[in-house]
């Protein structure tokens, strides 16, 4: 482990951050002592790293950038203490990674904040390669981004919320997955459908009048998991019902049918006349032997049965999720599976990177598995973007995730006018989230001060049915009181 010491701890987490971005923690051993102060009108920093590449003793100075604002302040030095520290770690290493010096910000929230500082996109763009070390390609890819969400981006529409609800359960659970455990082989939590449908259209009748008291229209509806489908056509109908009566004038409604294995039994039917416009169907891979692997209890022949159904049935919009750097899985196998994938009736395609979360089987099991390494993870996500554009989509969201294979990226494509506004709301946190369900999380934005605070549900649904009265009239608190 490398521990950090520091004198100025509201600065450690981003510290930390940078050092887990050079050295994954399992790996690194050695100290970083980091003394922050201010002289004569600078900002020093001096920096002493006793690292495997050995020891490197570091000063920084810079004009120091006092804002009146304290929170204003403490940001900018954060920013001075990584960049200062990412050059540091940049020369011990050698390493050069993708996005550079970017950890814990959304890199779009990056990009608007410097178009607003010195003035224009380009010198954003400028900003994010020369100061921030981020690549020439991915400050491409964020202004592709950008330039996507231009038509569907409001910040400060204070009569719109997004409404979500959680449906946490799954028929098997993925090698890499990290929820809670929520997996329906297992009896204990099958006994937990039932009742778990009751609280959620309890739920979804106290969240409704909650809505209509704040006098807020709905603009977008998302259904995610777990896997809504995994509790069944009768089931799941009757809670799309609720919700259709209880949100009638939303503009867009998404339910995840992530896994193909659940959407037997009229699923796809259901979803359709309840009103549902998108969907999203995951195949991850199109290679047999990996879906066994990673534990996804469906073959790539149901992804293609359910793609054709589903367009057979006029949904408005499909997407499907892809996942580089699978285990077993090299570029040969990522050609195959992009070669069925452009075949395939979708106008959205979701290229994820694989993030080894410290919860999933994958992490506690790491010598069962072999995993590509990051320049080859690296050729995979650049396929699966060339994919997505012969295709005709456009990057129109991304995010990073800790524990990204390479320090890659999730990005989102869609063709031209099919984008789904929930992702862009969801990950530029332009609106607030009102959530129902075990494990969702509402969000209530305070424009004003550019800030949001999170209201989050219990993440394990036993816990969530019991505590769901204290747990609606605690939101109603959170959505209503200053
Ligand atoms: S489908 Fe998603 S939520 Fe379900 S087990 Fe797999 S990764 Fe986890």
């Amino acid at each position: 482990m490398i521990g950090l010491t520091t004198n100025r701890s509201p600065l450690a987490h981003d510290l930390e951050d940078m050092l887990r971005l050079f050295y994954p923690a399992e790996e690194r051993e050695g100290s970083l002592l980091h003394d922050f102060l201010e002289e004569d009108g600078q900002w020093v920093q001096r920096f002493t790293l006793d690292a495997p590449q050995g020891r490197f003793v570091r000063e920084d100075r810079r004009a120091a950038e006092d804002a009146e604002d304290p929170i204003l302040t403490l940001r900018l030095q954060r920013r001075a203490a990584k960049l200062a520290l990412y050059r540091l770690l940049r020369e011990a290493t050698g390493m050069a990674p993708p996005w550079g010096s970017l950890t814990g910000i959304r890199p779009t929230k990056l990009y608007r904040q410097l178009a607003q500082e010195l003035g224009s996109d380009a010198q954003a763009q400028r900003a994010l390669v020369e100061v921030f070390d981020v690549s020439p390609a991915k400050a491409e890819l964020l202004s592709d981004v950008i330039a996507s969400q231009a038509p569907y981006y409001r910040w400060g529409e204070k009569d719109a919320v997004d409404v979500y609800l959680g449906i946490p359960f799954c028929r098997t659970r993925c090698l890499y997955c990290s929820f809670v455990s929520t997996d329906l082989s297992h009896a204990s939590m099958r006994a937990l459908l039932d009742p778990y449908v009751e609280a959620v259209l309890r739920d979804i009748a106290v969240t409704a009048a909650l809505i209509r008291d704040l006098g807020k229209r709905v603009r977008t509806l998302y259904v995610g998991g777990g896997t809504p489908s995994s509790i069944g056509t009768q089931r799941l109908g009757r809670v799309l019902d609720a919700l259709a009566h209880a949100f009638p004038e939303t503009e867009e409604w998404t339910v995840e049918a992530g896994r193909p294995d659940t959407m037997g039994d009229g699923m796809l039917p259901m979803l359709r006349n309840a009103g549902v416009g998108r969907i999203s169907v995951n195949p991850q891979t199109m290679q047999a032997d990996t879906l066994r692997l990673i534990g996804r209890d469906h073959t790539p022949a149901q992804v293609i049965q359910v793609l054709d159904e589903a367009q057979r049935l006029g949904f408005s919009s499909v997407n499907a999720d892809l996942i580089m750097g699978l285990p077993g899985e090299g570029l040969s196998q990522v050609e195959d599976t992009l070669r069925q994938v452009r075949e395939m009736p979708i106008d959205n395609l979701t290229v994820h990177t694989l993030a080894v979360k410290r919860s999933s089987k994958l992490h506690e099991f790491p010598e069962r598995y072999v995993l590509p390494g990051d320049e080859e993870t690296a050729a995979m996500v650049e396929l699966g973007a060339a994919c997505a554009r012969e295709m005709g989509m456009r990057p129109y969201y991304m995010y990073r995730q800790k524990h990204m294979t390479g320090n890659l990226e999730n990005v989102g494509y869609a063709a031209p006018g099919r984008v789904c506004v929930y992702n862009i709301d969801m990950m530029e946190e332009t609106h607030s989230i009102v959530a129902m369900g075990a494990g969702a999380i509402s969000k209530r934005m305070y424009y004003a001060e550019n800030r949001h605070e999170r209201f989050p549900h219990p993440k394990n649904p036993a816990y969530y049915l019991e505590n769901l009265d204290r747990l609606l009239e605690e939101k109603r608190r959170f959505f209503t009181e200053d």
